[in-house]
């Protein structure tokens, strides 16, 4: 849990926000935000400075990982070329997933569903990884 006595706030726009020193690109109500501060459980498989890895709680194969930006990108539409070093990380770390789980040579499907019509519900980008089959 986040310790909201020791943390700064801040003024975003003409609001007074609180301030998480870790992910000032949070946002309140997202799922995965919640996740990456640790205020929401999930089964972390991997995590560094730009992303985490954990595992889908209602997975579709065997091996299914979310593999998601720290910072709050809504959807593939939102990425900018600011973005392309985290893009390249999460494809990166894609192939080590696949690697360490000895399924690489055998196959893995990478997804990106953009926006409710490619069928995403939470909006904060993801790479989904499955395999296992
Ligand atoms: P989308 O359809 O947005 O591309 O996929 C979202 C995925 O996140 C779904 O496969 C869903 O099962 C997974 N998911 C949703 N909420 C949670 C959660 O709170 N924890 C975990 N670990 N996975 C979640
Ligand atoms: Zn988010």
């Amino acid at each position: 849990m986040v310790d909201i006595a020791s943390h700064p706030f801040h003024i975003k726009g003409n609001r007074l926000n609180f301030c998480d020193l870790a992910t000032d690109s949070m946002e309140k109500n997202c799922p995965f935000c919640q996740i990456i501060i640790g205020e929401k459980p999930a089964d972390f498989v991997y995590q560094d400075e730009s992303l985490v890895v954990f595992k889908d709680i209602h997975p579709h194969a065997p091996i299914h990982l979310l593999i998601v930006p720290r910072e709050h990108i809504r959807s593939l539409n939102d990425v900018k070329e600011k973005d392309k070093d985290t893009l390249y990380k999460m494809i990166m770390k894609a192939k080590e997933m696949a690697e360490e789980h000895a399924i690489a040579e055998s196959g893995y499907r990478l997804v990106f569903n953009v926006e409710g019509g490619g069928g995403q519900v939470i909006f904060h980008l993801h790479l989904h990884f499955l395999g296992g089959w």
